[in-house]
């Protein structure tokens, strides 16, 4: 009698406390929920002030008092940057979040690759230039593939930036597209400052930033690895580092040449 009414008490305990926990989850789910729209909205609503804010800049730029004095000039360009790189994070923000709603509408289509990788190529080639850095392009003529062409593009244009500004002066920065079987290798190496063995899996993460000092003087707030690392992922993908400190990185990304066309 003992040993069932034990089983019986410990049947009924474990009842109770899944049936609590199931309860204390849903409030929890809807709070996150709660907070990832707060978030979406909120990046959209800094939008438009941001952007009357860069124009009124621009404007104030072009006055004769600015102009000619050096110390206004000064603050004009310092108040430009801040809006300019909040205007980049307000943006990486909310692809995040609307990322996190799963709610991203996929435009899947077949495009060239290569025609991608040299528009970004050519949108990051003043500032290689401006560090002296050998940007080279070792692609098919034509690669087509089955994906959502604006997000591909972004995911290029971070890992290209990226690789340009962690090199020094001087430095290179290779582009390799390749055809593997069904998979398209996309390869972006750089003979630049490197990744600890003990952060390469980190830089994947929300806000996470190896030197944080570096990365902020180039304008980073180390929010670009995660959307690529989501880019690759929505395609079904893989996204992949190896680096040596102090002699450069090669970021690897497979991706499956086709993609079932729908909506997410
Ligand atoms: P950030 O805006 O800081 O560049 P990212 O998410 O793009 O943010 O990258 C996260 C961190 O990973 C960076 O702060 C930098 O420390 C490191 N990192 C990214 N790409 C490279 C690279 N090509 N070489 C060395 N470090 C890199």
């Amino acid at each position: 009698i003992m040993l069932s009414l034990t089983v019986l008490f410990v049947g009924v305990a474990i009842y109770i406390s899944r049936l609590m926990s199931k309860r204390a989850m849903v409030p929890i789910e809807t709070a996150f929920q709660k907070q990832k729209e707060f978030v979406a909205d909120a990046s959209h609503e800094l939008r438009t002030p941001l952007s009357v804010m860069l124009s009124s800049i621009n404007a104030l730029e072009m006055q004769e008092e600015v102009t000619e004095d050096p110390f206004s000039k000064k603050l004009i360009n310092n108040m430009k940057a801040e809006v300019k790189r909040m205007t980049s994070l307000v943006s990486d923000l909310l692809t995040l979040a609307r990322s996190d709603s799963n709610k991203v509408e996929k435009a899947m289509m077949p495009f060239d690759i290569t025609d991608a990788v040299q528009k970004v190529m050519e949108s990051v080639e003043t500032l290689a230039i401006s560090k002296h850095i050998d940007l080279q392009l070792d692609t098919p003529e034509k690669l087509v593939v089955t994906g959502d062409q604006e997000r591909l593009t972004q995911l290029i244009y971070i890992l290209l930036d990226n690789a340009i500004k962690y090199t020094t002066p001087h430095g290179s920065v290779n582009i390799q597209v390749v055809q593997h079987g069904s998979e398209c290798i996309l390869k972006v190496r750089d003979t630049g400052v490197g990744i600890h063995p003990d952060e390469k899996d980190r830089i994947f993460d929300r806000f996470y930033r190896a030197d944080k000092s570096r990365s902020r003087q180039m304008g980073g707030h180390g929010l670009g690895l995660a959307i690529a690392k989501w880019i690759v992922e929505t395609h079904k993908g893989k996204i992949d580092v190896e680096s040596e400190q102090e002699k450069g990185s090669t970021f690897t990304v497979r991706l499956p040449m086709s993609q079932k066309v729908k909506k997410s």
